[in-house]
C-alpha cells in the first residue's frame, strides 16, 4: 500500500536501539529511558510502549505515525510483525 499504517503492538528492541548512533534514535532511545525510569523498568530486552507514545514520537520525527513505524522496522528497533497487515 501507498500509505504506510502505524504499528498496533509497539514493542521496542532496546539491544537494537543502543547501537543505532545517537543522531538519528536520540529522541527514541531518550523517551524509552523515560518511561523505564518512570516503570522502574531496567531488566528487560524490550519495552512494550502505548500506541498513544508512537503519535507522539511521530510528532517529534515530523513524520505521520504509519511513516515512523516502517523507519523503526527499517532501523531494526521494531520486528517486522509490528506492520498492521502482519498481524497474526
Ligand atoms: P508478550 O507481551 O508477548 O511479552 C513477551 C515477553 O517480552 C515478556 O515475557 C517480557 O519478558 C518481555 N516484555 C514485553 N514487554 C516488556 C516491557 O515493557 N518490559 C520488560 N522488562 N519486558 C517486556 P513475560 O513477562 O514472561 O510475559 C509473558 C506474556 O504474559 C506476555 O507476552 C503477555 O502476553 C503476558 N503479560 C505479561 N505482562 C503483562 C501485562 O502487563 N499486561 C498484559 N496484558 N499481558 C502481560
Ligand atoms: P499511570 O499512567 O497513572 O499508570 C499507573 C499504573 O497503572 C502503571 O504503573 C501500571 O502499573 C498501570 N498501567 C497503566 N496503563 C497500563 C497498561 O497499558 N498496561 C499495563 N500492564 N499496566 C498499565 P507503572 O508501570 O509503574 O507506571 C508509572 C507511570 O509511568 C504511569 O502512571 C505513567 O505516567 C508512566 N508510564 C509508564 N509507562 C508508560 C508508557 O508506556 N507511556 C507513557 N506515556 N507513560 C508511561
Ligand atoms: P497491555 O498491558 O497488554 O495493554 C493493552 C492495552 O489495554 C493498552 O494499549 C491500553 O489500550 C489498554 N490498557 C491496559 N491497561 C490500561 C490502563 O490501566 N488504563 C488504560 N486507559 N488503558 C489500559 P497501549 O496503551 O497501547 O499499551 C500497550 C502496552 O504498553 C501495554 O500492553 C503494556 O505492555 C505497555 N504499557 C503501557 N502503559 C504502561 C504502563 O503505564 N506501565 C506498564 N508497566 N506498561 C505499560
Amino acid at each position: 500500500p501507498s500509505t504506510a499504517e502505524p504499528a498496533t503492538k509497539v514493542v521496542i528492541n532496546l539491544e537494537r536501539l543502543q547501537q543505532l548512533p545517537a543522531e538519528k534514535v536520540g529522541p527514541l532511545a531518550r523517551y524509552a529511558a523515560t518511561i523505564q525510569s518512570q516503570r522502574g523498568d531496567y531488566n528487560g530486552k524490550v519495552l512494550s510502549i502505548r500506541t498513544e507514545d508512537l503519535r507522539s514520537l511521530a510528532i517529534i520525527y515530523d513524520m505521520s505515525p504509519g511513516e515512523l513505524t516502517e523507519q523503526l522496522i527499517d532501523w531494526g528497533v521494531l520486528p517486522p510483525e509490528a506492520r498492521p497487515s502482519h498481524e497474526e
